[in-house]
């Protein structure tokens, strides 16, 4: 049972497996390096843009 999410970058569809961990990141096949944030059911993509959102939340 493969989640589907859109790609933020290409906004293609993007198979997110099932047990992906939220802020995983992976590759899209269009390049974009996305992050993964699950939300109870659901998956959402964002374009993961580097190591510099360290603002000591
Ligand atoms: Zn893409």
């Amino acid at each position: 049972m493969a989640r589907t999410a859109v790609c933020p970058v290409c906004g293609e569809k993007v198979e997110v497996p099932d047990d992906v961990l939220d802020g995983e990141i992976i590759e899209h096949e269009c390049g974009a390096m996305l992050v993964v944030r699950v939300e109870g059911n659901d998956v959402r993509l964002e374009e993961f843009k580097g190591v510099e959102e360290d603002w000591g939340e």
